[in-house]
């Protein structure tokens, strides 16, 4: 790693907010890797050497000016929320902080245009002032931004009815800066936008978002206990197929799992399998009665307003990573992983995967659409000894044909892609000549760095051919 002046570097980068207290970049130089023991031993000692804070455009403009002409790394960070160590810089230098770029653009029929540092519980906060919300958004949008969304994310509550952020029509345009002297904004629509998407700020610095937005619904937090997990996950499937029943969150959490629930204490008996989910008020008639015919018991229905008032957490927070989360603040020990469900109509297989798992790995399932077919994907709880034997649970899931998508590995191409993505990398080579952009983190850019924009496309062709 090279030997930089960094005083020079933090001079050079002025009027930009620059920090250079080493307990902040440490503290900046971290996300929820840890979620991952294996993730952990091998990020928790890279650590940036400057945090620059641009407040506009043209101040993002000039750091990625600088880190051009220093052949200075820079790594792009929103709320630092993601789980596979994408915002921690493997090989030093700039941290770019985007949280001071948070306007809200514009507001119109069905989308919304943002600065890519602006967080999404605020942008849903102006969306419902005007009847809409964004069609969907992860659990963590009180603490993560849009743009880290967009280039770290893929799903989240409004999944289930609007699909995955990838999905035409998710996205209307994203605008990214080049790294060079004289960075470019350039500007991706539509399906383009899937260069920029999922690539870990590998290959531009996103500065403004424009997506689809949904009319607002007064949405009813619901938990409905079963006593076994088998009934529970038909009951979600159930419900995530319904016609009859919105919803913008569906999913089943084993009752182990709620046992860690402390917060629910008093409204979730002890030992309940729970169906998690966010019903529009018109659609709860319909909702109890399906819960009445599923065998279940309704044990929480509130409205924002209740929830509140016995200042509760979002329902949402018992979902999605946060489940996780949820279990790992009473014990570090937990992990998870992330597991396809290969047929979610077939509860019985799906138990039969988890009782074959026994006590070591508690499942819980997200219910989304992806492409217009319902989905589901476990991302259980894993009590963990070592990570062979993690392996190992993963070769079981594998050998049932549950396929899994890696949640520890901090190579973009190693999770949830799990191919190379070549018009990511060709966007890379445009975009970031000189590879400064979040170095290390694809397994597949050494060997394509040296050819041309173009023939990187083409190796992606080929591919696909094959
Ligand atoms: C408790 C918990 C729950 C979660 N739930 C969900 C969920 O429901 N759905 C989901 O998809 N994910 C989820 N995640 C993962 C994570 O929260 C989301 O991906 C989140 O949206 C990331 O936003 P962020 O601002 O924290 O991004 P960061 O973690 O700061 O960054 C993520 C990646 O994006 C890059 N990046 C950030 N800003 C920019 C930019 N302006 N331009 C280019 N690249 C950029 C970073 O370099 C990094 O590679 C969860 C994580 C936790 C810990």
């Amino acid at each position: 790693m090279a030997d930089r002046d960094w005083p020079r570097i933090a001079a050079a980068l002025a009027p930009v907010e620059v920090i250079d207290d080493p307990t902040t970049i440490k503290k900046r130089s971290r996300d929820f890797f840890w979620y991952s023991p294996v993730l952990n031993e091998k990020l928790r000692r890279s650590f940036g050497d400057l945090v620059v804070r641009p407040k506009t455009r043209d101040e993002l403009a000039h750091v990625l000016s600088v880190a051009y002409a220093e052949g200075a790394p820079v790594v792009l960070r929103g709320g630092g929320t993601g789980n596979y160590g994408q915002a921690v810089p493997l090989q030093g230098g700039l941290i770019v902080e985007t949280t001071a770029m948070t306007q809200i653009l514009e507001i119109g029929e069905g989308y919304v245009r943002v600065e890519a540092g602006a967080l999404m519980s605020d942008i849903n906060a102006a969306l419902i002032e005007q009847g809409w919300e964004l069609a969907m958004f992860p659990s963590t949008q009180d603490i993560a931004t849009i743009g880290g969304f967009i280039a770290g994310g893929s799903a989240g509550i409004g999944s289930i009815a609007n699909g995955a952020l990838r999905e035409k029509g998710n996205i209307i345009q994203l605008k990214a800066l080049s790294v060079e002297d004289n960075p470019v904004e350039h500007v991706f629509d539509a399906e383009d936008s899937l260069q920029i998407h999922h690539a870990w700020g590998l290959n531009g610095a996103i500065t403004e978002v424009t997506l689809r937005t949904v009319p607002t619904r007064d949405w009813i937090g619901c938990m409905v206990g079963f006593d076994t997990y088998r009934d529970c996950f038909a009951a979600g499937f159930t419900l995530a197929f319904s016609t009859e029943i919105g919803r913008k969150l569906c999913c089943t959490v084993d009752a182990r799992i709620v046992d860690y629930f402390p917060r629910l204490d008093e409204h979730i008996p002890k030992r309940s399998n729970l169906l998690v989910a966010l019903v529009p008020r018109e659609d709860m008639e319909a909702f109890r009665a399906f819960v009445a015919e599923s065998g279940g018991a309704l044990h929480l229905a509130m409205d924002d307003a209740e929830r509140q008032a016995l200042k509760l957490p979002h329902v949402f927070e018992f979902a999605y990573n946060h489940t996780t989360l949820q279990v790992l603040k009473a014990d570090r020990s937990a992990t998870y992983q992330q597991v396809g469900v290969p047929d979610p109509s077939d509860a019985d297989r799906v138990a039969a995967m988890a009782d074959s798992l026994g006590d070591e790995v508690w499942p819980h399932h997200e219910f989304a659409r992806v492409n217009g077919e319902i989905v589901a994907f476990d991302l259980p709880i894993i009590w963990f000894k070592d990570e062979a034997r993690l392996r190992e649970i993963d070769a079981t899931y594998e050998a049932g044909g549950f396929a899994v998508y890696d949640a520890h590995t901090y190579f973009v191409e190693g999770g949830g892609l799990k191919n190379v993505d070549y018009r990511h990398l060709a966007w890379k080579k445009r975009l970031d000549p000189k590879g400064l952009l979040n170095p290390g983190k694809s397994a597949a850019w050494d060997d394509v760095r040296h050819l041309s924009p173009e023939e990187i496309e083409a190796l992606g062709k080929k591919d696909s051919a094959a």
